[in-house]
């Protein structure tokens, strides 16, 4: 019998964030993940992690106020102001567990101006940051002995009288399912970036954390909020990090013009993401792009720059396009990137079902809003990722472990061998390509109530397929076609999440443009959108909204 005070599921940033806090806490946890821990998606985040210095003149209020605007007025104050707050703190932590962030020719650590953002803020750590990042948590981790489940995959969450006691969990090497106990579960399950096509993110990000919640009854908010990113790469989707335009990269059309000019005379290409993203759709759409895309052009940034600075980047441009960015511009477009919803939590990571937590990319405490600003992201993880683990140790305190009855195990091991034994079914690689596109199509850069209907329609389909899916390999040592159908069961509650979220928002703010109700309506809609689990409606979900909560800073218009 395996069994923890705080069981956590993810290995990225937020989940070893909050291993640390839990075990200097002096829990017992647990941290249990489907990949190596340093092969979590944190791994690919190349630009950089915000922090406003007072030290560098930098004040968390303008922090705070970016973020705010950046989010179309969308975040909980409140949530942003810790955040902005915490980030100073969190970052030099960071750097005192051994990160080595890149510094200036002062000595001091580097910055890179972002999106969105009046001011450079931006630490990194060449174009490796989540990767530097990740590395040295894992080392904490190591140091502190940390009991680590490494390609274990979770299947189910347990509740027991509304409370949840642990997790259902299959050992990929071997086949073998377990039953893990735990006082309280911290879902750091990360993004669910491949329910749509194409996608920056890796092949792993299936939203499991999201289905895991919903399927336990926990609310899921602001869900249609998704972030398409600029510079993606034309055919593959592979991110050109902003670092590219905050380091002075130019965005051009067919004629050779920087048409952010028109769009955001003010921030140009450092306007937020989603309107970097319209404004380049709407070239493509209007005739001035290339095959689908625009170009990205660091050109004038000159060789010996682009390669000390955006090195990777460089690689990227001759290995998968053969070109050379110091040469000639690069075709990109945007692609699906982030999602700024997610779990609804408190700032304390507390989600609606007792002791179960989410901190990370599956989490929604609200610092996005309706658009996340870059370098924000890895920020949300170490600063959310802490305070969760720091409030289930204060939850444990007062709780035992509930004693689990043997049919949980038996049930999970009878539907997942079901799974295995079907016969002459669909592969689950068509169903899912089908539904990442039907998603891509519908919950688009632009959207309206036709494009969206159709999703729905589309997504209802995908879900009675995915109960015929049957898979090839029937063995139990690393049945990855297992673990495959798995992760599209999970990825088809998170769509169907994310259409009902979209179509119930009727007006246009940050990510969610609908060409059919262009403006943004804070009258009506200045609130979040609830979506959850329920078994008596006929579509099986449950819409709800919710205030947003403004400290100081009333809406104004967003212009850059
Ligand atoms: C290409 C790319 C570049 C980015 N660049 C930046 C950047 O420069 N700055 C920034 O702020 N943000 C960036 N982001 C966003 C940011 O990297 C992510 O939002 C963040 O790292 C997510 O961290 P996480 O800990 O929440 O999840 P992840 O790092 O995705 O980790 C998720 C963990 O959950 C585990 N897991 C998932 N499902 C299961 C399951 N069923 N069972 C067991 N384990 C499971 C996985 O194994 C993994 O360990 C980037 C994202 C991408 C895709």
């Amino acid at each position: 019998m395996y069994e923890h005070d705080i069981l956590i599921i993810g290995a990225g940033l937020a989940g070893l964030r909050a291993a640390v806090e839990g075990v200097r806490n002096g829990m017992n946890v647990g941290v249990i993940s489907k990949v190596h821990p340093v092969r979590s998606h944190s791994n690919a985040a190349q630009g950089g992690i915000n922090a406003p210095l007072t030290d560098r003149g930098d004040d968390w209020e303008d922090h705070a106020y970016d973020t705010i605007k950046g989010s179309d007025f969308l975040a909980d104050q409140d949530a942003v102001e810790i955040m902005s707050r915490e980030a100073g703190e969190s970052v030099i932590e960071l750097e005192r567990m051994g990160v080595i962030f890149s510094r200036g020719d002062d000595g001091k650590l580097g910055t890179r101006r972002f999106g969105g953002q009046k001011i450079a803020r931006t630490f990194f750590v060449g174009a490796i940051t989540g990767s530097a990042i990740l590395h040295v948590l894992f080392e904490q981790s190591i140091k502190y002995g940390l009991n680590v489940y490494e390609e274990w995959f979770v299947t189910k969450l347990l509740i027991e009288e509304g409370k949840c006691c642990g997790v259902i969990a299959l050992d990929i090497k071997t086949g073998e399912l377990y039953v893990i106990r735990a006082k309280s579960v911290i879902i750091a399950a990360g993004g669910a970036g491949r329910v749509f096509e194409p996608s920056t993110n890796a092949i792993i990000c299936t939203g499991d954390g999201l289905a895991l919640a919903w399927q336990a009854g926990a609310a899921v908010m602001d869900m249609e909020m998704i972030q398409y990113h600029p510079t993606t790469l034309a055919g593959t989707g592979i991110l050109m990090s902003e670092a590219a335009r905050g380091e002075g990269a130019y965005l051009l059309n067919s004629d050779g013009d920087r048409f952010m000019e028109k769009y955001a005379p003010e921030y140009m290409e450092l306007a937020s993401r989603d309107v970097v993203s319209r404004s380049e759709q709407t070239e493509i759409n209007e005739g001035r792009g290339i095959d689908g895309n625009v170009l990205l052009d660091l050109r004038h940034l000159g060789r010996k720059y682009i390669e000390s600075r955006l090195g990777y980047l460089q690689e990227v441009g001759v290995e998968f396009m053969g070109i050379d960015l110091a040469e000639q511009p690069i075709p990109i477009r945007p692609g699906m990137h982030y999602i700024m919803g997610g779990i609804k939590t408190d700032v304390n990571g507390a989600t609606s079902v007792d002791g179960l937590y989410a901190a990370g990319e599956c989490a929604n405490v609200s610092v996005h809003g309706a658009n996340r600003l870059g370098a924000n992201s890895l920020l949300d993880t170490v600063v959310f990722g802490r305070r969760a683990a720091d409030h289930a140790t204060n939850y444990v305190k007062n709780i035992k472990h509930v004693n689990l009855d043997a049919s949980y195990l038996e049930n999970e091991k009878k539907r997942l061998q079901s799974i295995i034994d079907r016969k002459n079914g669909e592969r689950p690689a068509i169903v899912r390509n089908e539904m990442a596109n039907s998603m891509t199509l519908g919950i688009g850069v632009f959207r309206n109530q036709k494009t969206m209907e159709k999703a729905i329609n589309d997504i209802s389909g995908i879900r009675d397929r995915v109960k015929n899916i049957s898979i090839d390999r029937k063995g139990a040592v690393f049945n990855t076609d297992l673990i495959f159908a798995l992760e599209l069961e999970f990825m088809t509650d998170v769509a169907w999440s994310i259409v009902h979220s979209a179509i119930s928002r009727k007006e246009s703010r940050g990510a969610h443009f609908r060409t059919d109700i262009t403006t943004r309506d804070d009258k009506n809609w200045l609130k979040h959108i609830l979506v959850s689990k329920d078994n008596e409606s006929k579509n099986g979900v449950k819409v709800e909204t919710l205030p947003v909560n403004i400290t100081k800073w009333e809406p104004v218009e967003r212009q850059y």
